[in-house]
């Protein structure tokens, strides 16, 4: 099977996306892609996560045009090749409808600098796109639109979340912080009258970023 271990990947990131909360039924789909052929294995659509074997992932072009697969491809498919297309050093995608995060979307421009953690692994801000037509390119250029060449994760409007990562650890990694940040946000919001919660300092961001990448976790 071609990419074999690409389309376990895929299987598995589902699975774990599940386990975590962050993806629900049907919704949600991931890509990864492979760095000698640049082709994109990617979720099949409308399949629930348990259900869904290695033969049923697809493996798609740069172009989105499926080169293997006895399946169809999600529908976001020309959402996933367009942002690897455009941002090279992208080698995983995960978009989720994950609860607090599509709150956002529903009413904020960001989700803004309410955690520690957000800030140090993701970024001060967590853009939200203007509202895109899901399942086609419009969807996708909304999201390029939001997205800076750092960018490690974009609210969807109306719909949900998409994170990067140079592969799934590290995608499916932000998805759980924004996630969590935007639960924090949103109850933080409703506990103080709907008024702006305290927020993370953003002239501290910049030092405490550099401090956290420089000496946080085991030197190997
Ligand atoms: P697919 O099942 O086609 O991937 O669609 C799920 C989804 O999240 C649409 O935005
Ligand atoms: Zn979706």
């Amino acid at each position: 099977m071609l990419l074999e271990q690409l389309r376990e990947q895929v299987v598995q990131v589902g699975l774990d996306a599940l386990e975590r909360g962050v993806v629900h039924g049907t919704a949600g789909n991931m890509s990864v892609r492979d760095p000698e052929t640049g082709l994109i294995a990617i979720s099949p659509s409308g399949m629930p996560y348990r259900s869904v074997t290695p033969a049923d992932v697809v493996i798609v072009d740069a172009d989105a045009n499926v080169v293997d697969g006895r399946r169809k491809p999600s529908s976001e498919t020309p959402l996933h090749t367009m942002v690897m297309r455009a941002h090279p050093h992208i080698g995983a995608i995960v978009h989720t409808h994950s609860h607090y995060s599509t709150v956002v979307s529903c009413m904020r421009p960001c989700l803004p600098a309410i955690l520690t953690e957000v800030c140090l692994v993701v970024g001060a801000r967590v853009p939200v796109t203007r509202y895109g037509l899901t399942g086609t390119p419009d969807f996708g250029e909304s999201v390029l639109e939001a997205m800076t060449p750092e960018s490690k994760a974009v609210i969807i409007k109306n719909h949900g979340l998409i994170c990067f990562g140079a592969d799934f650890a590290e995608a499916l990694g932000i998805a759980e912080i924004v996630e969590e940040a935007a639960r924090v946000y949103v109850h933080a919001l409703s506990a103080n009258g709907g008024r702006e919660p305290d927020m993370v300092p953003a002239d501290l961001i910049p030092e405490m970023r550099a401090h956290f990448l420089a000496n946080y976790g085991q030197n190997t």
